[in-house]
């Protein structure tokens, strides 16, 4: 599955909601919590889980946000993701 596919999947699936359409923020900048609210972990399921942007199994990353949703993703998936939040941000 190329770059392109696995974007236009991405989309659609903020689109409906499935997956967050923000980056948990792990930075200090101005304006932002200073503690973060999502972090990234080393997932010991490796080739088990599914990653939420492709569905294909062997997601490496697990995703944590504050309502609880973990989302995990391959590591090149969740790099495609974070682009695309930052492409739709919180500043539209
Ligand atoms: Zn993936």
């Amino acid at each position: 599955m190329d770059k392109q596919e696995v974007t236009r999947m991405i989309r659609q699936r903020m689109d409906a909601g499935i997956l967050p359409r923000i980056i948990a923020p792990l930075t200090t900048e101005p304006g932002w919590p200073t503690s973060p609210t999502g972090h990234i972990t080393a997932d010991t399921a490796i080739g088990v889980v599914r990653c939420a942007a492709c569905d294909a199994p062997g997601a490496q990353v697990a995703y944590r946000f504050p309502d609880g949703r973990i989302v995990r993703f391959h590591g090149r998936c969740h790099g495609l993701w974070e682009d695309e939040c930052r492409r739709v941000g919180v500043n539209g």
